[in-house]
C-alpha cells in the first residue's frame, strides 16, 4: 500500500525530467541561487536517440559554461552534412567553416546521449540543483488554474507533493503538460515513422569527414541518417510514412530496416563491414505542438513544447536553447514575484518563431517538386540564409528565402501555437476537454 503523502514546500522551481531541457534550465537557475528541484523518471545514464548536434548548440553550451568539456570528450566532431542520392552518390559535404569561425560555431558533436544526458544533469547537480532520478510525476497541483507545483511518486512506492511557485515541464516526448491539459496537436503535415539501430565498426568517411551527418535518400522522400559516433558506433536509422516502410505487410523493426538498406547503395556499403548491436527500434507520429507554452506557474521546454521531425537535427539545439530561455524567464519571475502567464509571452513567441522558420524548410524538403540544388542554382544569394536556418540559427527574418522556395514548393503558415493560457480554463472548458479525449478512437 502507498505510504501518506508527504509535502514539501522548500524550492523555487520544480523541474519534470533531467533531459537536455531540464537540465540545462536547472544548472542556470541553480547557479543565479534558485532552489530547483529536479525529479527523472529513469535512473542515468539512460538510453535516448537525437545523437547530431547543430553548430549553433555552440551558444547554449557556451552560457552553460560547458565548451571546454565538450572539448575534451570523446565525442566525435562534426564538421559537416552531406546528401546522397539513392544510387548512393555523395554530394560534397557541406562544411560549417565555409560560413562559421571554425574555432567555434563551426565545429559541432555527435553524442552518445546516454554520456551527454549524465555529463548536463551532474552539471546541473555541480551547481546546487537537488535532482531525484527513479521519481516520476504523476500530476500537477492546481488551485484556480494556477499550478503550484507537482506529485510524484518513487521507486519506493512513496507519494509526494512538491510545491514551488515555478513549474517547468521538460518531459520530452511525454509532453506531460500539454497532454493532460489537453493541448498536444500533431502537426498538419509531418507524420512519419522512424526505424533505427546502432552498427558497430561500420565505414567512416576518411580525415576530417570522419564525423560527418550523412542523410541519404530512399523513395517517396524518405530518408536515412548515419551518425558516427564514439567508441566505433554508428547511429543509423530510416524515416518515411509509414504506408511506405509497412509496404507489402512487413511490419517488424528491423524486417523493414533490413529491407530499406537495399534501397541505398551508400548505406549499403557503409555498413556492410559493420555488425548490428542491439534493438530495432520503432517510433511514429513524430511531430506535435502544445497549443500552449503554459499557465500561472507553468512553462513548457523542449520537446515538451513541441517536437519537429528531426530532419534536420534541431531537437538538441531547440531543447537546450528553450531551457536557456526558460531560466533567464523564471528567474526574472521570481525576481519580480509575479508567475503571471503575460511575462511568459515573449519566451513563446521566440521560441515559435524559430520552431516555424525550422519547420517551413522541413515542409520544403518533403515536398517532391523542391530540392535545395535547384533552389540554390536558381538563387545563389539564399545559400547563406539555407545554411543559417539549417546550421539552428533560427531566429531571423528568412522571408527572402521562404519567397524564394515558394517558387518551387508550398511553405507553410505558422500554426497560432505557443501563447500561454491566460484565462483559467473554467470547469466547462475542462469538461470539454476530458470529454473529447475520451471520444478519441
Ligand atoms: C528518431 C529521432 C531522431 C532524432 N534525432 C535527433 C538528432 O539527430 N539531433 C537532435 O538534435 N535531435 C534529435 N532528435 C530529437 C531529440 O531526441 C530531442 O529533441 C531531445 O532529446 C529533447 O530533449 P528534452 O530535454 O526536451 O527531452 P528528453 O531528452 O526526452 O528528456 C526528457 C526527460 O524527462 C523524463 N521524464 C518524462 N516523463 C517524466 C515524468 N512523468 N516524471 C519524471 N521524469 C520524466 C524522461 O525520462 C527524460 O529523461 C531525434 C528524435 C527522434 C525521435
Amino acid at each position: 500500500m502507498r505510504n501518506a503523502i508527504n509535502e514539501q514546500k522548500n524550492y523555487d522551481v520544480v523541474i519534470i525530467g533531467a533531459g537536455p531541457a531540464g537540465a540545462s534550465a536547472a544548472a542556470l537557475l541553480a547557479e543565479k541561487g534558485r532552489r530547483v528541484l529536479v525529479l527523472e523518471r529513469e535512473k542515468f545514464p539512460r538510453y535516448h536517440i537525437g545523437e547530431s548536434m547543430l553548430p549553433f548548440t555552440f551558444q547554449p553550451l557556451q552560457r552553460l559554461g560547458l565548451i571546454e568539456k565538450m572539448q575534451r570528450s570523446a565525442f566525435i566532431r562534426k564538421y559537416s552534412v552531406q546528401f546522397v542520392s539513392p544510387s548512393g552518390k555523395a554530394s560534397q559535404p557541406f562544411y560549417f567553416f565555409d560560413r562559421y569561425d571554425r574555432d567555434t560555431i563551426a565545429q559541432t558533436w555527435q553524442v552518445l546521449r546516454s554520456e551527454f544526458d549524465l555529463m548536463l544533469m551532474n552539471h546541473a547537480r555541480g551547481k546546487g540543483a537537488t535532482i531525484k532520478e527513479e521519481v516520476a510525476v504523476k500530476e500537477l497541483i492546481k488551485e484556480n488554474g494556477r499550478v503550484l507545483g507537482v506529485r510524484a511518486i518513487d521507486n519506493q512506492g512513496r507519494l509526494t507533493g512538491y510545491h514551488a511557485p515555478m513549474t517547468l515541464d521538460c518531459s520530452g516526448r511525454e509532453a506531460f503538460a500539454a497532454v493532460r491539459n489537453g493541448w498536444r496537436v500533431g502537426d498538419p503535415e509531418l507524420h512519419k515513422v522512424a526505424v533505427w539501430t546502432y552498427y558497430q565498426g561500420a565505414k567512416r568517411d576518411p580525415g576530417i569527414d570522419a564525423g560527418a551527418t550523412t542523410v541519404a535518400f530512399v523513395p517517396e522522400k524518405g530518408w536515412f541518417w548515419y551518425i558516427p559516433l564514439h567508441n566505433d558506433l554508428v547511429s543509423v536509422g530510416v524515416v518515411a510514412e509509414g504506408k511506405y516502410l509497412s509496404r507489402e505487410g512487413v511490419k517488424e523493426p528491423e524486417r523493414i530496416f533490413k529491407r530499406e538498406i537495399e534501397q541505398n547503395l551508400w548505406i549499403k556499403d557503409h555498413l556492410a563491414s559493420g555488425t548490428p548491436t542491439g534493438p530495432y527500434y520503432i517510433t511514429s507520429e513524430f511531430s506535435y505542438h502544445s497549443r500552449h507554452c503554459g499557465r500561472e506557474g507553468l512553462l513548457l521546454v523542449g520537446d515538451a513544447f513541441c517536437f519537429l521531425d528531426p530532419v534536420f537535427s534541431s531537437g538538441l539545439m531547440l531543447a537546450l536553447k528553450s531551457g536557456v530561455m526558460a531560466a533567464d524567464a523564471v528567474d526574472a519571475a521570481l525576481e519580480a514575484g509575479d508567475f503571471s502567464p503575460a511575462r511568459f509571452a515573449e519566451y513563446a513567441t521566440t521560441l515559435r518563431q524559430g520552431i516555424e522558420n525550422m519547420r517551413k524548410l522541413v515542409y520544403a524538403f518533403y515536398n517532391p517538386n523542391f530540392s535545395f540544388r535547384e533552389l540554390t542554382d536558381k538563387h545563389p544569394e539564399l545559400a547563406g540564409e539555407v545554411t543559417d536556418c539549417l546550421s539552428g540559427d533560427v531566429n531571423k527574418d528568412f522571408s527572402r528565402l521562404w519567397k524564394g522556395i515558394r517558387e518551387f514548393a508550398e511553405v507553410p503558415e505558422a500554426l497560432p501555437y505557443g501563447p500561454p493560457l491566460v484565462k483559467p480554463e473554467t470547469e466547462l472548458q475542462s469538461i470539454r476537454v476530458a470529454a473529447a479525449r475520451a471520444l478519441k478512437p
